[in-house]
């Protein structure tokens, strides 16, 4: 009863809205000039804030909960100026800033960053389409394939993955590895699916389901597991080698024992550039194995696959031509600003057929002359994110990208040869790319006391690991205004921690 007193109250509220008081003439939007000035003084002020990264304190020292106290309880009824809220920046959100672009940062993987991809982001801010199907806005469709097609050609892919072949692959840009890594393991889960049923009639999908089995090395990413649960099916971490590969007999090992049990393999993810340490699965001997056994390879090469615009590190994709699906992120080191995470497929339709709902709403009369690339990835919406490619290759060029990766490796191999001269450090492992695994000669207590010293005192930032049980920390080189001296900072800063540690 009450129920439908409220309903009627809110339907009668709803017809008695006065359309003379919603005057359309009175602007409740940013007039063309106030936009324009504030953009002007945003892009100065992004100009400045990267131009001046170095001399911020890297990580930031705020607690949580600091920003509540800052800033008023409820949004504000009536606008406020534009000048206001610049002023809050500095104030209010860059004391909670860990500077992911200073020098001084050596954590995790880069992320990467470049005057072009921001400026790329601001038009695809403007234009803000949601570029589902080829009709919903066919330029953010058709430059992302080309874009695919560039990119694939500049780190030599094999051309079975590019659209350009004329065959069937291609490649789409997903927002993230993470997203790759679970796209590829549901086309490889519907494929293999389809296949058994072809072999038993009388299995039930379930059935089926309950049967799959997949492969990654121990070092894999933990986003590999995380696609088995999402997917529901089993993921087996199989045992990489002494230098943190996996290795094709230790893959078909694997294989051979869940055959024998019943089990039916269906997927293998291959890491080029593993996080833990920068470790490259041997993909020639692992991609004949699992093509033998009719096993689907994805590569997940989410940090080292920039690298193979060098001709020089292409060796450590050797046997590309066996996988099934590759994936890198250009929004982690080569310059194109997150999120742009680069995939490709031999045979998209596994994952077309996989996820191809279609409503009528988004039906068109091209379809099939174009991908509609809402049949590639887990949500509907995607926004304009080809821009940022076409501008950051467009505006650095090959030549001058291939020079960021050179230049990072080679710090890397200035703060290696720094660490090796002091007799207190070791290397970890090898140096591969821009990632130097190092440790204090002693027990893990002692590093992680390192650790806790150096991040402490503020002025740079690292992350540690631990492969068997050996805790060590991760020096990678991340920001694309990183020179010779920052790496000798970085070095002195260290050299302070571990003063200050051995002190202990
Ligand atoms: N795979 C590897 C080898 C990685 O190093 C990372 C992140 O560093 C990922 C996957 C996850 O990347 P994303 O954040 O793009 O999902």
């Amino acid at each position: 009863m009450n129920d439908n007193l409220e309903k009627q109250k809110l339907v009668k509220g709803i017809s008695d809205i006065n359309l003379d008081k919603l005057d359309p003439n009175v602007s409740i939007d940013m007039e063309v000039p106030e936009f324009k000035e504030f953009a002007k003084s945003m892009v100065d002020y992004i100009a400045d804030y990267l131009e001046n990264i170095r001399d911020r304190r890297v990580l930031s020292d705020v607690k949580p909960g600091y920003l509540r106290p800052l800033i008023p309880d409820s949004a504000p009824e009536t606008p406020e100026s534009w000048e206001d809220v610049m002023k809050d920046i500095e104030r209010v959100i860059m004391p909670g800033v860990t500077h992911w672009h200073s020098p001084k940062f050596h954590a995790y993987f880069p992320t990467a960053n470049s005057y072009p991809a921001i400026v790329a982001d601001m038009l695809s801010g403007a234009i803000a389409c949601i570029g589902f199907s080829w009709i919903a806005s066919p330029a953010c469709t058709e430059l992302e394939v080309v874009m695919l097609d560039w990119l694939g050609k500049m780190i030599g892919l094999p051309k079975e993955f590019l659209a350009c072949s004329g065959g069937k692959g291609g490649g789409v840009i997903q927002g993230t590895a993470s997203e790759a890594t679970l796209v590829a393991l549901l086309g490889a889960k519907a494929k293999k699916i389809q296949e058994i049923k072809k072999l038993h009639l009388d299995w039930s999908e379930n059935t089926i389901i309950s049967k799959l089995v997949g492969y990654s090395s121990s070092q894999a990413h933990s986003s590999v597991e995380r696609a088995g649960l999402l997917g529901g099916v089993k993921l087996r971490a199989v045992a990489a080698d002494e230098n943190n590969s996996l290795r094709g007999a230790a893959l078909e090992e694997a294989i051979k024992q869940d055959l024998d049990e019943g089990l039916i393999p269906f997927y293998a993810v291959v890491t080029l550039g593993t996080t833990n340490s920068c470790a490259f699965d041997n993909l020639d001997e692992c991609g004949p194995v699992a093509n033998k056994y009719g096993v689907w390879v994805h590569v997940d090469a989410a940090y080292a696959g920039a690298a193979f615009i060098c001709p020089e590190y292409r060796h450590l994709m050797k046997g590309m031509e066996t996988a099934d699906s590759f994936n890198f992120n250009p929004h982690k080191w080569m310059l194109v600003n997150f999120d742009c995470s680069a995939m490709w497929l031999k045979d998209p339709s596994w994952v077309v057929n996989a996820f191809n709902v279609d409503p009528l709403y988004l039906k068109h009369d091209q379809q099939g002359s174009a991908p509609d690339y809402r049949h590639w990835q887990i949500p509907l919406g995607r926004r304009f994110r080809a821009l940022k490619l076409w501008f950051v290759l467009r505006l650095y060029g090959v030549q001058n990208l291939q020079t960021h990766i050179r230049r990072h490796c080679g710090y890397a191999q200035q703060f290696a040869k720094l660490c090796r001269a002091d007799e207190r450090f070791e290397i970890v492992g090898d140096v591969n790319m821009a990632l130097v695994c190092f440790r204090l000669k002693g027990c893990n207590d002692q590093n992680e006391k390192l650790l806790k010293h150096i991040n402490g005192r503020g002025n740079i930032h690292l992350v540690p690991s631990k492969i068997n049980d050996i805790y060590f920390l991760r020096m990678a080189v991340c920001s694309r205004f990183t020179r010779p001296e920052d790496m000798d900072y970085s070095w002195q800063e260290i050299c302070k921690a571990a003063n200050e540690t051995c002190k202990e």
